[in-house]
């Protein structure tokens, strides 16, 4: 029987390997330079950058989200997990290895659905970790819902003409390309009219409006850290052959890119709460109050135990995701239910754990002098990016309730009265011995 929760050893020395080199080698990079992750590297900083990737290279962990099946030299969705737990909390960790956010997402579309020419142009550099990507589908006045797009792709000639406005735009700022998302028929519903588009962002009629950060950063409006622009479009001409998969399609390639960030998201966010974990247990054991460690204090011990089963139970439900994928290849409706609830988990799940740790460390948690504050204030975007939590539970709802019928009357199916009366019904000889040995012996109590 196959059922095997463990991982290879020669995978687990690789891993081991990356808790040491991310601990010792990139965390320098995160307290010196903690926002310059998503951008082209300076010159001043490429020589630290540059021996770090060759290192992940050697050892053969770069860019590893794409498996074979993807001609990727990955190992598939569970190993990634597995890495992802130990880079997730490092914002310079993906970056290093290759693995950073939007970008594996964008690959992972290019990968499924780009001509040989389009992964030659736009795959290849991508993986070699030559340039940066931009998913681009959110705009002002559309975000949960993409029925509320705008921006059109006109055909003319032999070009394509984007116009409209982009909001949230991640890193289009550092992006070479953006993978957009815009509506091509109006006359159907927006699931069969919309395609989507690999735009070169050097193309004329393309400007940055404003640099939106995150809450609690800062940044003018030349910034080179990751932002999330709002960005316009004016008569954006691309060749036709830009057009990443057929006509129509958008939709369905935004869903696939999605799925896959969203899982890598989940993935990511073990690595939060393991950190956060980590950082409340020591704290735990190293103060005192009240004539004792606070690790003795009851409600302590509560959000300890509570913090360590609600990781574990996600752990596992995102490492039997990704076995899916695996297992698969694909994103099934049955695999999009289980990526839609990682990513509700997700965000509780870093709120919760993140806060817990936040709280046992009194004032200093609430600091600037601990990491945790900047861990606190990303976990409501986990909540919001990819799709607000609440669409995902209808998502995953509407898979759920798929595998059931309405009750065929008015009483459910589990109704005791009319159970008890078919039970009656299979036993009648048994019911009238019983009967008649009640009266004589009396009614078992
Ligand atoms: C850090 C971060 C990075 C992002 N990066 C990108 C990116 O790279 N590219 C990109 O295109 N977009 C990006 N986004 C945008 C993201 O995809 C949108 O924020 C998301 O789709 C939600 O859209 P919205 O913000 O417009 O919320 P709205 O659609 O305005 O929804 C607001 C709220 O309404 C409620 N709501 C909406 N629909 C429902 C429903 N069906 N049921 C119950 N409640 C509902 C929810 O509470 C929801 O949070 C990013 C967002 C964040 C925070």
């Amino acid at each position: 029987m196959a059922w095997d929760f463990s991982t290879d050893p020669e995978f687990q020395e690789k891993l081991d390997w990356m808790t040491t080199f991310v601990k010792e080698e990139i965390e320098p990079l995160e307290l010196l330079w903690p926002d310059l992750h998503h951008t082209p590297p300076p010159p001043w900083l490429r020589p630290v950058i540059e021996p770090l990737k060759a290192k992940v290279k050697q050892m053969g962990l770069w860019a590893t989200h794409l498996g074979p099946e993807l001609d990727g030299k990955g190992y598939g969705q569970l190993k990634l997990a597995l890495m992802n737990e130990i880079l997730g909390a490092y914002n310079w960790a993906p970056t290093i290895f290759g693995v950073q956010g939007p970008d594996t997402g964008n690959a992972e579309v290019l990968a499924h659905y780009g001509t040989a020419a389009q992964k030659a142009k736009y795959l290849q550099p991508l993986l070699n970790g030559d340039i940066f990507s931009c998913f681009a589908m959110t705009e002002p006045q559309a975000g949960a819902d993409v029925a509320y797009l705008k921006t059109r792709a006109v055909r003319d000639g032999d070009a394509w003409v984007i116009n409209g406005d982009k909001f949230y735009a991640s890193n289009a700022n550092n992006a070479a390309f953006l993978v957009l998302l815009a509506v091509t028929d109006p006359s159907v519903p927006v699931h069969k009219g919309t395609s989507m588009f690999l735009v070169p962002t050097e193309t004329p009629g393309i400007r940055i409006l404003r640099q939106t950060g995150v809450m609690g950063s800062e940044h003018d409006h030349d910034s080179q850290v990751i932002t999330h622009p709002h960005v316009e479009l004016k008569d954006v001409r691309i060749p036709l052959e830009n057009m990443l998969g057929a006509p129509g399609e958008g939709f369905l390639i935004a869903q696939t890119r999605l799925s896959g960030g969203r899982i890598h998201h989940a993935m990511r966010t073990i690595s939060i709460c393991k950190r956060a974990m980590d950082m409340m247990c020591e704290r735990a054991l190293s103060r005192s109050a009240f004539g004792g460690l606070i690790s003795e204090k009851q409600a302590v011990q509560q959000a300890i135990a509570n913090s360590y089963a609600e990781i574990q139970q996600f752990r596992l439900y995102v490492l039997y995701t990704a076995w899916q994928i695996d297992r698969t290849h694909e994103y099934s409706r049955e695999i999009r239910r289980d990526i839609a609830l990682c990513k509700t988990m997700a965000y509780k799940l870093h709120r919760d754990v993140v806060e817990r740790a936040v709280h046992i460390h009194g004032a200093l948690g609430c600091s600037n002098e601990m990491p945790l504050g900047r861990m606190w204030m990303e976990a409501p975007t986990q909540g919001v990016m990819d799709g607000p939590f609440e669409v995902h539970q209808t998502t995953a709802c509407k898979v759920i309730l798929r595998g059931y019928k309405p009750s065929p009357g008015v009483w459910p199916t589990e109704w005791l009265p009319e159970k008890v009366a078919k039970a009656r019904e299979r036993f009648p000889q048994v019911l009238a011995a019983q009967e008649e040995y009640e009266k004589v012996h009396g009614r078992r109590k």
